[in-house]
């Protein structure tokens, strides 16, 4: 273990407000960079989360009875507290997946600080108890909530969990990532210093099939949300049937952005570049597919590739380098054979290749890569690559281009570029949970999920804190309350 991040790691699992001491086995976190392990966090077993769902379920009367607002202001202060945090968690996510610590600094470590934020500010507009005749509807907690959680945005992909799931009165036994745990305990000492209390955020360090199943498959957990790949997700929803748990799954994508005549071109070929490859393509909203008129194809090919040569790909503690390795060389290898694949294909590669990149041989650096001329239904166009791979594909009516962008398994994401009206119009026939419109940004307001096989959750404003409750209707008939004297 290199000195360095030797205090990244976890003593214990998180249960009940501070680290278990009885751990018998633990996991190596290997950098991408050097290949060295950079800290250890402990392996689990199906004893540990039955503990951790003891202290969540002792937890919840308490944090169920806690006001709303009471809750938001003590998510507002996790916000604070993750801010105060925002060197150490970007660190943490460069040293175990790479990330360019610049990115790392902004998004890894910034926004979940955001999205903790700006949940707290929602509670007002969750409607918790509402009248529909004379019944009283209320919304309350689920009760203990199962977060498993990826590798690829680990503290982000959670907090979009955590946040609306506490803010709803939920209390939590959490997952990370085996990849990525380093920033699960640093998380556990923010939400102790918010003050929230003990038991309400749990975490079980470990494997899939034995920590994640084990929660998957727990009677004495309430909802399970999940995000990561689609086979898993079809996995832990067996499971999570055993006792009929509510599921939120956030699933794999492989999102097309289309280019419509009448687009700015190096506005759109900017915007695609930033969203096809930032944190190395590992984004399940990542543009991957590029959809453009088959007779621009070539120019904008062109213009793709000069602006490509400013995505330098290096050391990730370097602050002037835009893509540092792949998360692992398991990844690597993966994101490798595609490369080959599309070769394989007959896909026309117009910028990158397959193969280590001189100089950088010994970590997992992967050339960014773009193929021009992809037939739709190739391997290359259909499957999720989750590497700096872009997929170009020529159509040649609206129509078409719509048909292809509806074509795969996914439907997390979409982008569109063009006439305001006419990408309006193209946006409300793509089958798909979130679409950019002339490279809007993320709104944290706006429910994110998937249509099909990405998945059936949302996630942030008002819709992802609704996903974490039950709704009970109060049928008040003759006990109702007189106007002015009942609970709303
Ligand atoms: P993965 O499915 O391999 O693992 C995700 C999590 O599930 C990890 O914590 C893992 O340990 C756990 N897991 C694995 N097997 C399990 C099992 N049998 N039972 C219970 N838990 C199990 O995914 P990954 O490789 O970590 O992440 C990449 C995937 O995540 C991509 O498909 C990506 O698109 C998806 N993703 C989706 C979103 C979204 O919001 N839709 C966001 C980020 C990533």
């Amino acid at each position: 273990m290199t000195a360095t991040h030797a205090h990244l790691a976890a003593p214990g699992h998180w249960i009940d407000g501070g680290f278990t001491e009885d751990v018998h086995a633990r996991i190596e976190v290997v950098s991408p960079v050097t290949g060295s392990v950079v800290a250890t966090v402990p392996s689990g077993t199906a004893a540990d989360v039955d503990r951790a769902v003891a202290a969540a379920r002792a937890a919840l009367p308490g944090w169920a009875g806690t006001p709303t607002s009471t809750r938001a202001k003590t998510l507002a202060r996790l916000a604070q507290e993750l801010t105060a945090r925002n060197e150490q968690i970007a660190q943490a996510i460069t040293a175990e997946i790479g990330a360019p610590i610049g990115f790392a600094r902004m998004a890894q470590a910034g926004l979940p600080a955001a999205v903790a934020a700006a949940t707290a500010e929602l509670e007002p507009s969750v409607e918790w108890a509402e009248r529909a005749g004379d019944s009283l509807i209320v919304r309350e907690p689920v009760g203990v909530v199962g977060a498993i959680t990826p590798w690829n945005f680990p503290l982000q992909q959670t907090m979009t969990k955590i946040a609306p799931a506490l803010l709803a009165g939920n209390t939590i036994v959490f997952k990370p990532a085996e990849l990525a745990p380093l920033t699960a305990a640093i998380l556990a000492g923010a939400i102790a210093a918010a003050g929230i209390p003990a038991g309400v955020f749990n975490v079980v360090y470990g494997s899939g099939a034995v920590v994640g199943e084990a929660i998957a498959a727990h009677p004495g957990i309430d909802m399970l949300s999940f995000t990561g790949s689609t086979a898993v997700g079809k996995r832990v929803s067996v499971l999570a049937a055993q006792n009929v748990k509510r599921v939120g799954l956030e699933l794999g994508g492989k999102s097309a952005n289309i280019i419509l005549d009448g687009a700015d071109l190096e506005h759109a070929v900017a915007e695609t570049l930033v969203n096809s490859w930032s944190n190395s393509g590992q984004a399940c909203g990542a543009w991957t597919r590029l959809l453009v008129p088959a007779d621009r194809h070539d120019e904008i090919v062109t213009r793709l590739a000069e602006a490509a040569a400013a995505y330098t790909v290096g050391d990730p503690a370097d602050e002037s380098v835009r893509l540092g390795p792949l998360a692992s060389q398991k990844q690597w290898e993966r994101v490798n054979a595609y490369i080959e694949q599309g070769i394989a294909e007959g896909a026309t590669l117009a910028y990158g290749g397959p193969g280590r990149i001189p100089g950088l041989e010994s970590g997992a650096y992967i050339r960014p890569t773009i193929f021009a001329n992809v037939a739709p239904d190739s391997t290359i166009a259909q499957e999720e690559i989750f590497g700096p791979v872009l997929s170009v594909i020529p159509y040649t009516t609206e129509d078409e281009a719509i048909e292809i962008a509806n074509s795969t398994i996914y439907g997390l994401n979409a982008a569109v570029f063009g006439a305001p009206e006419d990408a309006l119009r193209v946006a409300h026939r793509l089958q798909v949970g979130q679409v950019y419109l002339n490279g809007a940004g993320l709104n944290m307001l706006a429910p994110f999920g998937g249509y099909k096989q990405s998945g059936n959750g949302r996630e942030f404003g008002r819709h992802g804190v609704e996903e974490f409750t039950e709704v009970k209707a109060i049928q008040l008939g003759e006990t109702a309350p007189a106007a002015g004297q009942g609970p709303l």
